[in-house]
C-alpha cells in the first residue's frame, strides 16, 4: 500500500522507538535497517528507513538521508518525519539541524518544528529548554555521554550553530492555547523569516496539539513521541484505512543473548540489577580487547546455556569510560567495544539464539549490522518506545530489542524476557 508518512531516524533504537510508537495504532510499520538497495515493494503505511548518522561526518549524514527521502518518496510519502534523539545527542558539529535543512531543500519548504519531547519517558521542553525527568538536559547524566556530552539545555541554542536560517520558538503558553493558535504562531514566525522553530511540549496533549497543527507540513522533526498522535489523524483525514493488518510473533526458541553496550546511568542500573538476579554475566574491558581482541567473549558465549539469557556488557561508569577513552581516543574505544558485541551476537546465534536483547543506540546498529539484518516488523512494546522486532538472521526467524541509553526501567532486560511468548 502508497505509504502515507515516511520517516528517517538518526540510529537504529531511535527507529525501532519511532516505530513501536507507530504501531501502538494497529498500523502496519515497516522498520528498514539503511536504505534499501532496492525500489519499493510491499510497503507499509507507515515507513521507517533506519540509519546510523548520529555521530558520522555531516555531509555523509546529509547524503544518506537524502537517499532515504528518494526511497521514501518513491514508495509513495509526501509527509516526512526526521527523528532524532529525544535528548537532542548531536555536538555544534551535529547533524539534527544540517539533515533538516538538507531535507527542506529537498522538499522545497520553508519551515519545520524541532519536538524531542517524551512525556512518558520524561522529556519534556519548557521555554525552549530540554528537561529530563526534572533535570534541565545539561544537568542530566546526558553531560557525561561518550560521544555526545550535552552540556547546554537550550534548543535554540543548541541548533543554531547547526543551521544556516534562524531558529525560533513557540512556547508552551501558545500550544496551551491549542493547534489553531500554533498554526498562527507558526505562520508568524514564517513570516518574520524563522525556518527552525522549536516547539514547547510537556505533556502528551502538547503533542496532540503540536501534531494535529502540524500534520500536514511535508516535514516534522523531533524525538519519536510527537510522531505517536499522526496514524490518528491521519485516519481521521482519510489518508489511512482502519483495517490495516496487525503483526504476529513468529515461532522462536528459547535461547536469548543479552548484549549491552550503552554506558548511560539506566543501562548501568540495568546491568547490575539483571547481573543480581544470578544470570551469567562477562564484562568486556576495552583495553583489554584492545589487546587480545574479541576471541576471549566470543569463547565464552559459546560456552554458556542460551536458554538462560547471559549477559555480555562492556556498560561502565562515567569514570571507567573516560578511562578507557583517555588510552585508546573515543572513536576507537566505542568501535572496540560495538565489533566485539557484534562477533558475540554472531557466536550466539550460531549457537542457536534466536532472542537478543541489545542496550545501545550505535551498539545495536552494530549488532544488527552484523547479524544481517535489512528489515523488521514491529511487535509488542517492552518499555515505551521499546519494542521486541522480529527479523531473519541467515534465514533464521529471530527476535531483537533494541534500547537506546536511558529507555525503560531497571528490570527492562528481565521485562523482555517475560514480554515474548515462551517457546
Ligand atoms: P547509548 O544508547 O547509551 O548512547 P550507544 O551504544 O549509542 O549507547 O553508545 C555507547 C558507546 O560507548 C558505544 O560506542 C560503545 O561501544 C561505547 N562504550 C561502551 N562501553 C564502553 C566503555 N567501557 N568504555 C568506553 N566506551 C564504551
Amino acid at each position: 500500500m502508497t505509504t502515507v508518512l515516511g520517516c528517517i531516524a538518526d540510529d537504529f533504537t531511535g527507529a525501532t522507538d519511532l516505530a513501536g510508537l507507530l504501531a501502538r495504532s494497529g498500523v502496519k510499520v515497516s522498520l528498514r535497517m539503511g536504505v534499501p538497495g532496492a525500489l519499493p515493494t510491499a510497503t507499509a503505511p507507515f515507513e521507517v528507513v533506519a540509519l546510523k548518522i548520529r555521530t558520522i561526518p555531516v555531509e555523509q549524514a546529509v547524503e544518506q538521508a537524502l537517499q532515504a527521502l528518494d526511497w521514501l518518496q518513491a514508495a509513495g510519502a509526501t509527509r516526512f518525519f526526521w527523528k532524532y534523539c529525544s535528548t537532542f545527542d548531536s555536538t555544534a558539529e551535529g547533524n539534527i539541524g544540517p539533515v533538516a535543512e538538507a531535507l527542506m531543500a529537498a522538499l522545497n519548504t520553508k519551515q519545520t518544528i524541532y519536538c524531542p519531547a517524551f512525556p512518558e519517558n520524561g522529556r519534556s521542553i519548557f521555554m525552549g529548554n530540554l528537561f529530563v525527568g526534572q533535570q534541565p538536559l545539561a544537568e542530566s547524566s546526558m553531560k557525561d555521554h561518550p560521544l555526545t556530552p550535552m552540556r547546554d539545555s537550550n534548543l535554540m541554542r543548541l541548533l543554531a550553530p547547526q543551521v544556516t536560517q534562524p531558529t525560533g520558538l513557540i512556547d508552551r503558553l501558545t500550544v496551551a492555547r491549542g493547534a489553531d493558535a500554533v498554526s498562527s504562531g507558526l505562520k508568524q514566525l514564517d513570516k518574520d523569516g524563522i525556518s527552525h522553530v522549536v516547539m514547547d511540549a510537556v505533556a502528551d496533549d502538547d503533542l496532540h496539539v503540536i501534531a494535529t497543527a502540524c500534520r500536514d507540513m511535508p516535514l516534522m522533526t523531533g524525538g519519536s513521541a510527537i510522531a505517536m498522535p499522526l496514524p490518528a489523524l491521519f485516519a481521521a483525514d482519510g489518508l489511512l484505512a482502519a483495517d490495516a493488518p496487525r503483526m504476529t510473533q513468529p515461532a522462536l526458541g528459547p535461547s536469548t543473548v543479552v548484549l549491552s553496550g550503552s554506558c548511560s546511568a539506566m543501562t548501568n542500573k540495568q546491568v547490575a540489577a539483571y547481573t543480581a538476579s544470578g544470570c551469567a554475566t562477562y564484562r568486556l574491558d576495552p583495553l583489554e580487547l584492545a589487546t587480545d581482541g574479541p576471541g576471549p567473549a566470543v569463547a565464552w558465549i559459546t560456552a554458556q546455556d542460551l536458554t538462560k539469557a547471559p549477559l555480555i556488557y562492556a556498560t561502565a561508569k562515567p569514570d571507567s569510560v573516560r578511562a578507557a577513552q583517555d588510552k585508546l581516543g573515543v572513536q576507537r574505544a566505542g568501535e572496540i567495544v560495538e565489533q566485539a558485541l557484534a562477533d558475540c551476537a554472531i557466536a550466539a546465534r550460531d549457537a542457536g539464539a534466536q532472542r537478543f536483547i541489545i542496550a545501545g543506540g550505535e551498539t545495536s546498529g552494530a549488532v544488527t549490522q552484523a547479524l544481517g539484518v535489512d528489515r523488521l516488523d514491529i511487535g509488542t512494546e517492552i518499555a515505551p518506545g521499546v519494542p521486541w522486532c522480529f527479523a531473519t538472521s541467515k534465514g533464521i526467524p529471530i527476535a531483537l530489542t533494541l534500547k537506546s541509553g536511558n529507555f525503560g526501567t531497571e528490570s527492562f532486560f528481565s521485562d523482555a524476557l517475560s514480554k515474548l511468548e515462551p517457546a
